[in-house]
């Protein structure tokens, strides 16, 4: 595709000139280059049918005027003439340009031969005038609108040879003013429009010729950026999966996202399967399509996948709509996350969970109960709140590490009492929380005195100790659907307080609204003794 000035972007194309010309040669060569194919045949045509019947004129000549004085000299005129266009011929035989300029060269050349070659002929052997009126239309048509015109000098070639053959009219062949003045007139007319033809057929096909151009060298970056593109699709560290957006189906995976989704390159051929078949869970898939239907890109989200093996990836996904082979495509991106994911996990895990017990923390405990609360609603939902009477004595007497294994202790006698759907928690030092989702009053206080009794009811066992201990729960329940976690588990604290008031290891309820504040309404243990 090397080519001339008019193909590199940034420099102006050259614009046809005078003449309907490239004004410099190296435009010219080119044009005659790159439209060898339309040139070419034309020039040959014209060269080897002309030269052959100009030259089968020799034949003409001797069967009407003999081997006369003039008939050797009318014989070289006219091998003259058919050696030009032999190698006129001979230059636009190939299909391909061995040289342009020669046809620069040769075509001019032929026609100068061609038309003084005649007029010679009409000066050694004189002719008819109609004759020469014919010819010379003949002649100007073929080369104005058929010959290629690369040079300035053919178009000037064809009025100078009409002056020369109404001056051989005039001198060589006796022919009325008339008929002369006719020749003119009707020559003259041919000439101008001609003219005119020719240097618009000139001008028209360097245009089109230039926006062939054009258009091959914008052709030409389109795939040289697409191709850049595909090498960046395939280098790109990130896993790029390029799917029909209708179907899912896979129509492009980068080495990337093959490593990803078919690590152990189980698949025959990923192009056959669909995205849907990689996605973990049908959640996945109705949020992805979700976003689709709904927006141009999205993303980065979090996704879970399955590869070829059915192991289950955590992915950050990002995706955007776009054109692919005539097609509605999605290209997305996928970062595995899924040791971040796990980390993450490992981390809030941590967060929500109390070392000793390993019971939910405080904030595992909140965490955990507001999303009970939404999924139990409109059941009603009880509260405990939990503490260790004179606990502070088992640390004092028997030392710090006793009280921990104590705690562990009550921690597991307390679950096992529960319901696998209630949440216990060590939300203070020796204070406990429990959340009892669709429970009530009564079903709680009972729940809250199986707890209480699971404590007192048998000694503690520890490095050779028997510690008796007790606690004092206060119940609460969720008011309204409004009423929130904090505040009941408030209400249930002051229920506690009270129940330790109330001599301790004992259950109260939180008191009605109406009066709150006042003295405890139910008391359904009496005080217990702690033993040490
Ligand atoms: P009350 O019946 O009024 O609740 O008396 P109490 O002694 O239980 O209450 P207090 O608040 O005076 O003491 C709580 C004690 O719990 C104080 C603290 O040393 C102990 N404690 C808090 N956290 C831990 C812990 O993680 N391990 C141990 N061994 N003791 C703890
Ligand atoms: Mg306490
Ligand atoms: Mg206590």
């Amino acid at each position: 595709m090397a080519g001339p000035a008019a193909t590199v972007p940034g420099n102006p194309a050259p614009a046809p000139g005078a003449y309907g010309l490239f004004p410099a040669r190296a435009d010219e060569d080119a044009f005659v280059g790159g439209t060898w194919e339309e040139l070419a045949p034309r020039a040959h045509g014209v060269a080897l049918w002309g030269g052959l019947i100009f030259g089968a004129g020799a034949l003409a000549d001797y069967l009407m005027a003999g081997p006369d004085a003039s008939w050797g000299l009318l014989m070289a005129v006219r091998a003259l003439v058919l050696a030009v266009g032999l190698r006129l011929a001979w230059v636009t035989r190939r299909a391909s340009p061995a040289d342009p300029g020669r046809l620069r060269t040769w075509m001019p050349v032929f026609q100068l031969a061609l038309l003084l070659g005649q007029r010679a002929v009409v000066q050694l052997h004189g002719s008819a005038s109609s004759y020469q009126a014919i010819a010379a239309v003949m002649a100007c048509l073929i080369i104005y609108t058929y010959a290629p015109m690369v040079r300035p000098l053919q178009l000037w070639m064809m009025p100078a040879w009409v002056a020369l053959a109404t001056v051989q009219m005039l001198t060589v062949i006796p022919t009325p003013p008339r008929t002369v003045l006719l020749f003119l007139m009707i020559l003259g007319f041919v000439n101008i429009v001609g003219w005119r033809l020719a240097t618009h057929n000139n001008r028209y096909q360097r245009a089109a010729w230039l926006d062939r151009r054009r258009l091959q060298w914008e052709v030409a970056e389109r795939v040289s950026a697409e191709q850049n593109l595909r090498h960046l699709f395939e280098a790109s560290p990130v896993p790029l999966v390029l799917a029909g957006q209708r179907r899912g189906q896979l129509l492009h995976l980068n080495r990337a996202a093959l490593d990803l989704l078919d690590p152990r390159r189980l698949l025959p051929d990923p192009s056959q399967l669909s995205a849907h078949d990689f996605y973990a869970d049908t959640h996945t898939g109705h949020m992805l399509n979700r976003a689709l239907a709904h927006h141009e890109a999205f993303g980065p989200v979090d996704m879970r996948v399955r590869d070829s093996s059915q192991r289950v990836l955590d992915v950050m996904v990002s995706a955007r709509k776009l054109r692919y082979d005539g097609h509605r495509a999605v290209l997305a991106s996928l970062v595995e996350i899924t040791h971040r994911k796990r980390h993450e996990h490992e981390l809030r895990r941590l967060a929500h969970t109390d070392p000793l017990t390993a019971l939910h923390n405080r904030r595992g405990f909140f965490a955990r109960a507001e999303h009970a609360r939404r999924q139990c609603a409109p059941a009603p939902l009880a509260l405990l709140a939990l503490d260790v009477d004179l606990f502070k004595t088992i640390n004092d007497n028997h030392g710090h590490a006793v009280g921990d294994i104590v705690l562990q202790q009550l921690a597991g006698r307390m679950a096992a009492v529960l319901r696998e759907q209630d949440l216990l928690a060590r939300i203070g030092g020796e204070e406990f929380a429990a959340l009892l989702p669709g429970v009530g009053g009564a079903q709680a206080l009972e729940t809250a005195e199986r707890v209480r009794r699971a404590v007192c009811d048998h000694a503690v066992r520890c490095q050779g100790l028997r510690l008796q201990l007790s606690v004092s729960v206060g119940v609460a329940l969720l008011e309204c659907e409004d009423d929130a976690i904090d505040d009941a588990l408030a209400r249930a604290d002051e229920a506690m307080y009270r129940a330790k008031q109330a001599g301790r290891n004992c259950v109260e309820l939180q008191l009605e609204p109406a009066v709150r504040a006042t003295a405890p309404i139910s008391r359904i243990a009496g005080a217990g003794r702690l033993a040490g």
